[in-house]
């Protein structure tokens, strides 16, 4: 079986920075050995927004969604791993946080469907897009990580391709 390093796109959204859980949540990806390639804050725009949630222009709730994501700046992320998209949407729970499991972000911040405090990326698919949509090539950093042996195991390693 082979394995992948591969990247997922994290946004925290603007109750995160409002409600100064902006540490606490990067904290919490670094404990569990997620490696920022990539972080900023910026103030989204329509032109973004319509193409980052264009599959929900249709939606009731798509006006109020976007006039959410822009009250104020976010953070976006690029972490990677391996079977990252996969383990950083457990981390992150399901989109309405008042049943999201304790433990993981929204279950642990948030009470509501709309501001849930962070996005995550579903698909690798969709990732590589939404990194490519956030970040220019020179923002991303690829660089040694010290933890790496120790994080994960000889055999993932050597799975590695
Ligand atoms: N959203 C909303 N109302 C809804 C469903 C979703 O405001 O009824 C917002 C919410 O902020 C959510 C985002 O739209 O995180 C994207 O929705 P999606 O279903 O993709 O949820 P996610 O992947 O973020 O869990
Ligand atoms: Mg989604």
């Amino acid at each position: 079986m082979s394995l992948k390093l591969e990247k997922t796109l994290v946004i925290l959204k603007p109750d995160a920075l409002q409600r100064n859980l902006l540490g606490e949540i990067i904290a919490r990806f670094e404990k569990k050995g997620l490696k920022i390639v990539g972080l900023k804050m910026i103030e989204l725009e329509d032109v973004l927004l319509d193409e980052h949630y264009g599959h929900y222009k249709d939606k009731p709730f798509f006006a109020g969604l976007k006039n959410y994501m822009k009250s104020s700046p976010v953070i976006v992320m690029a972490l990677e791993g391996i079977e990252i998209v996969e383990a950083v949407r457990l981390l992150v729970g399901p989109t309405k946080g008042r049943i999201a499991d304790a433990g993981s972000i929204r279950g642990d911040y948030s009470m509501s469907v709309q501001t849930n405090i962070i996005h995550a990326s579903d698909s690798s698919a969709n990732a590589e897009a939404e990194i490519k949509r956030f970040f220019k090539d020179d923002e991303l950093f690829n660089y040694k990580k010290i933890d790496f042996e120790f994080l994960y195991g000889d055999e993932e390693r050597s799975e590695l391709v």
